[in-house]
């Protein structure tokens, strides 16, 4: 067990800062003031972040640190923060770690024994979530799915039985192909999207997955994708569509035991245990 005491230990810290993810505005002055203060900070895309320190007056010299560079890159981090410096991490946008690179080096320097710090700020996750009118309460970040549809279809067939909120990143080039995999894998729930979130053309479209397939919808730009989770009734509805041995061993393949399968079909489909039991002859 380790405790890092964020501010009243000393030693070197790797900040995990967050940028904006479109409108500068949102930059924190905590996130100017670190940026200002540590030794280096390394980001994925020295052209982008360039262009965000120049706008906030900052000087501090950058590194390269993105995902077909990280298994080095740590080591650099984590050099320098043995030898006493401080060290920022920013992505292109919004926080680092989250479909972006910093979860590698953030669980390398807590290892090493070093204090890793993260500054609040924004993410177009939850950005997007808390505007979207869909419950927050309970919600599950997928970030991108698989570019292969196989791969998509499957994943999603993984989230459909889940009842929190989804939240998915995607890409303009592959979106109307995703939202009709979804449709076909989800069914018809409620979708909201979310697209070029803090800027001067944000756009939320709200409506069902069958409604925003049947428009000719022109989504361009950098969108999240928020889903109503299943329905306990929707899901109900779906197993009493199979037979009454699939919907008993849907049951059993969750690792439920024979008696409460039983007892859960017989509930599903409001008929007695009996008639169920003659059904499957269960031993
Ligand atoms: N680390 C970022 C965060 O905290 O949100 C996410 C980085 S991920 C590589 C980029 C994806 O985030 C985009 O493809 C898009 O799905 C979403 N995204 C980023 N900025 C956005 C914006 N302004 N509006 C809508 N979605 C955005």
């Amino acid at each position: 067990m380790k405790i890092q005491k964020s501010y009243i230990d000393d030693g070197s810290v790797l900040y995990l800062v967050p940028t904006p993810i479109g409108n500068y505005d949102d930059m924190t002055f905590r996130s100017v003031e670190t940026l200002k203060n540590v030794d280096y900070i390394f980001c994925e895309d020295t052209r982008v972040t360039k262009v965000l320190l120049s706008h906030f007056n900052i000087s501090t010299p950058l590194r390269n640190y993105h995902i077909f560079n990280e298994d080095v890159a740590y080591e650099d981090i984590i050099n320098l923060l043995k030898e006493g410096k401080n060290v920022a991490l920013v992505s292109d946008a919004g926080l680092p770690c989250i479909s972006d690179p910093g979860y590698f080096v953030a669980s390398k320097a807590i290892e090493a024994g070093f204090k890793v710090i993260s500054l609040p700020g924004a993410s177009a996750s939850l950005t997007a979530l808390i505007a979207s009118g869909l419950p927050c309460e309970k919600f599950y970040f997928n970030g991108f799915l698989n570019s292969k549809q196989n791969q998509r279809i499957k994943e999603l067939n993984e989230l459909k039985d889940k009842k929190e909120t989804l939240i998915i990143y995607e890409a303009p080039h592959r979106i109307h192909e995703t939202l009709k995999d979804m449709y076909d894998v989800l069914g018809n729930r409620r979708i909201v999207i979310a697209r070029e979130l803090t800027k001067h053309y944000e756009e939320y479209t709200r409506g069902t997955l069958e409604e925003v397939q049947a428009e000719e919808l022109n989504l361009k730009g950098e969108m999240v994708l928020i889903l109503e989770g299943a329905s306990i009734e929707s899901n109900i509805l779906e197993l009493n569509n199979l037979s009454v041995l699939e919907h008993f061993n849907h049951y059993i393949n969750q690792g439920i035991d024979e008696k409460e399968a039983l007892k859960k079909v017989a509930k599903d489909r409001n008929v007695s245990k009996s008639d169920i039991y003659k059904e499957i002859k269960v031993k």
